[in-house]
């Protein structure tokens, strides 16, 4: 029995207070089909709003069952409503993307009721309101009537001792409204049935007892007909929603809509590529930060060196590099920046060197011995004496051809013609004690070719292979011999698998190469296999062991693969006062400037690297913003969700719950999201779709860069429906709840 004893209510808005009822007295009972009516405004709806505990009171008391509610907390409010209410709305109230079945499932998921016990009750209740044949149409496209129905086989599955209906057939026609009416009624009989509308006459038929309200004040109580029983409210059953329907809930979530979840998925995509093409940056800035390099030639004339790139990664062109040798207070211009920090290696018969290598004209020096690079191959070495570099007569190394190897040893980098010597004088302060060669163009350009083959992705496609090389020795590594002649190459033997008739002799093979500045791809035909037997007829060398996978290419080839032509270069100003001034004018010119005095400052603090330093926070500013776009665009897709979400509230569930669910369908989507990106990724390592830009990417991620990305993904899921549960639990469920009825 619900009583309410000079019950008042008052509105607070704006400092005026509005009376919503004043001092009703009222008691219902089990059986009863009540019908409050009155003028619009007059309070029709507080006072059920008051009843069905979505309200509370300021005035008197009411009683359920006999146990007083004004001390009552939303918490024991929202536990009343959920043991013994039952709402039916004007506008019904329904997820309209469900099926009538998937409706009325959803709150007996809400209370925890057992499985088999749903599929038993469920077709019941829907032959019940004479629904049956729509048990499996979505609720959008049901009429009114068929609606209303729908939100009373609702009501009705929750088995609530209380039913409430705030003006149920206001949207109806009248012959849809007269059936919900009969409908009503008839469960009045076991329950308590109570109905707010401005208009009587349509349930004058129906009523036990019609309640008149004029300005809040109760005007009329009129018993029409007694109750029949007198059975007191009973409980209805309740408990929490299960995890594997909440699971449940997720999935139908997330496909129900479909366009809805085509727009997510995008958004959701868009955000896995940004996420791992910036995560590309970061690592290609890493690598960027080892073409500068770090050594003593670095840490010596650093405060007057500038890093100069074009903005947005193109070739350097010669009059650009003019225009910038003609910039006032330019003292020099190293066009091969990358190679500043190289170091390598000679070994022959009378010199045994290891150093730094230098464009020529950053030697402006007399040397001791000789004469001063002139172009072509001429190499200049500058060394100490008491280095024992050179071994016997000076006169004997000059003029002599010899290698250039890399630091290792292992690859050969450049040949040199030593065309002087310089010994640097150990008592003199500026001694640093490193080894230097300065190299002519022509060496610095096979340098340059190496470099890039270093930095760049190499692809070998051959057949129907297509396969990575790299400089590792247990990879296809790229040889460069005079053995073979322009336009060919010579591959391992297991090269002929790859091919028709496992013949690779006279087939195609094309080498691509991509690095951050450009890609290239050229044809080759293989003029031969190695072969145990045949290695030192085309090779003419003795160490097939070591050779096996080795793919051989002459080295004007490899020169015209690699050499892209000049991105990166350095410019050392007059003083390093001059840096700033320098620094401006360049920039003026559309360059990228990084003067190495500011980097070193940075430097010193954190050994990590220069670029580093300067693009980390840019980097996790770019997350940030891609984050909130993508938080912001999930926000506006789900907007449309938040009417779905106040009526699961309303039906009872948990803000702890909702937001599970929430999490649920984002994780879900974020994860289809990401295995589209992995299936794209497979299809481009495989060869199947060509995209550069994402092969490129590639290069960079690892097995557990992807789990990386995952988990990333996954923790962003996690924040944005944490975020937008928060947005949807700003305003309380009571007033979600209000909003809706
Ligand atoms: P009815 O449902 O009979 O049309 P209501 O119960 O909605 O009437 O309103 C009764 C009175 O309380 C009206 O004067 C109305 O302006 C006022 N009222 C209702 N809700 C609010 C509210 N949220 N804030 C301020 N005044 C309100
Ligand atoms: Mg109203």
């Amino acid at each position: 029995m619900i009583q309410l004893k000079n019950v008042s209510k008052y509105y607070y808005s704006k400092g005026m207070i509005a009376s919503g009822i004043t001092k009703v007295n009222l008691d219902l009972d089990i059986g009863e089909f009540v019908v409050i009516t009155g003028e619009s405004g007059s309070g029709k709806s507080t006072l059920l709003n008051v009843i069905s505990g979505l309200d509370t009171y300021e005035e008197g008391e009411m009683y359920i069952e006999g146990k007083e509610t004004s001390h009552y907390n939303t918490a024991e409010f929202e536990e009343y409503r959920k043991k013994y209410i039952g709402n039916i709305f004007q506008d019904f109230n329904l997820v309209n993307s469900y099926t009538v079945y998937q409706n009325i499932e959803l709150i007996l998921w809400i209370n925890g009721i057992p499985e088999n016990e749903i599929k038993e009750r469920v077709p019941k209740i829907i032959e019940r309101v004479g629904l049956t044949e729509f048990t499996k149409t979505k609720v959008a496209k049901l009429s009114g009537g068929q609606k209303q129905r729908v939100s009373i086989a609702r009501a009705l599955a929750k088995d609530t001792a209380v039913i409430v209906a705030d003006e149920p057939t206001g949207n109806l026609d009248s012959q849809s409204a007269g059936e919900i009416v009969s409908l009503l009624s008839e469960l009045s009989k076991d329950k308590l049935v109570i109905v707010v509308t401005h208009n009587f006459d349509q349930f004058a038929d129906y009523a036990t007892r019609i309640v008149r309200l004029n300005d809040g004040r109760l005007i009329e109580d009129k018993m029409l007909v007694p109750p029949a029983k007198n059975k007191g409210l009973y409980e209805s059953e309740c408990g929490r929603i299960k995890v594997s329907n909440k699971l449940k809930l997720g999935f139908r979530n997330t496909f129900n809509i479909i366009p809805k979840f085509l727009l997510l998925l995008l958004v959701f995509f868009f955000t896995t590529v940004s996420v791992a093409a910036i995560y590309t940056n970061y690592k290609e800035s890493e690598n960027a930060s080892d073409l500068l390099g770090y050594n003593a030639f670095f840490m010596n004339y650093s405060d007057d060196r500038i890093v100069v790139k074009n903005k947005d990664n193109q070739e350097i062109t010669a009059s650009q590099i003019q225009s910038i040798e003609d910039t006032d207070n330019v003292k020099l211009v190293v066009k091969d920046d990358e190679l500043l920090d190289r170091s390598a290696y000679i070994e022959d018969d009378y010199l045994s060197f290891y150093g730094y290598t230098y464009p020529a004209n950053a030697f402006t020096e007399k040397p001791s011995y000789g004469e001063a690079p002139q172009g072509g191959i001429d190499a200049l070495i500058s060394v100490t004496k008491e280095d024992g570099a050179i071994m016997g007569d000076e006169s004997d190394v000059i003029g002599s051809e010899c290698s250039l190897m890399s630091e290792d040893g292992e690859t050969e980098l450049a040949t040199v013609r030593i065309c002087g010597i310089k010994y640097i004088d150990t008592d003199n302060d500026e001694y640093i004690g490193d080894s230097k060669i300065y190299l002519s163009e022509e060496a610095m350009g096979a340098l340059r070719s190496s470099a890039f083959c270093q930095y760049s992705s190499v692809r070998l496609k051959a057949g129907s292979k297509t396969l990575k090389s790299t400089q590792d020795y247990d990879s296809y590594r790229l040889i460069t011999t005079e053995k073979v002649k322009k336009g060919n190459v010579i591959v391992p033997q297991e090269f002929n698998d790859f091919y028709n008739k496992g013949k690779a002799t006279g087939q195609p093979m094309d080498i691509t190469v991509s690095n951050m500045y450009f890609n290239k791809e050229q044809r080759f035909k293989i003029s031969a296999v190695t072969t145990e037997k045949n290695y030192n007829k085309v090779i003419g060398k003795d160490s097939y062991d070591e050779h096996i996978m080795d793919v051989f290419i002459n080295p004007a080839d490899f020169n015209a693969l690699f050499d892209g032509g000049i991105y990166q270069i350095s410019v050392f100003a007059d003083d390093s006062h001059d840096v700033d001034d320098v620094k401006d004018s360049l920039r003026s010119m559309g360059l990228r400037c990084l003067p190495l005095k500011d980097a070193i400052m940075q430097f010193e603090e954190d050994a990590g690297g220069i670029l580093g330093v300067v693009q980390v926070p840019l980097l996790i500013l770019l997350v940030v913003v891609i984050f909130f776009i993508a938080y912001f665009v999930t926000r506006l897709i789900l907007k449309s969700r938040d009417r779905y979400f106040s009526i699961v509230r309303m039906l009872g569930m948990s803000r702890k719950d909702v937001k599970r669910i929430l999490d649920i369908e984002i994780l879900i989507v974020i994860t289809i999201a990401f295995a589209l990106f992995c299936l794209i990724c497979l299809l481009v390592a495989k060869g199947v779709i060509n995209i550069a830009y994402l092969q490129y990417l590639l290069d960079y991620l690892t097995i557990k860069e992807f789990i990386g990305l995952y988990v990333a993904l996954a923790v962003m899921a996690y924040m944005i429906s944490g975020r937008a549960a928060r947005k949807l639990f700003k305003t309380s469920a009571m007033e979600a709840y209000r909003g809706e009825a």
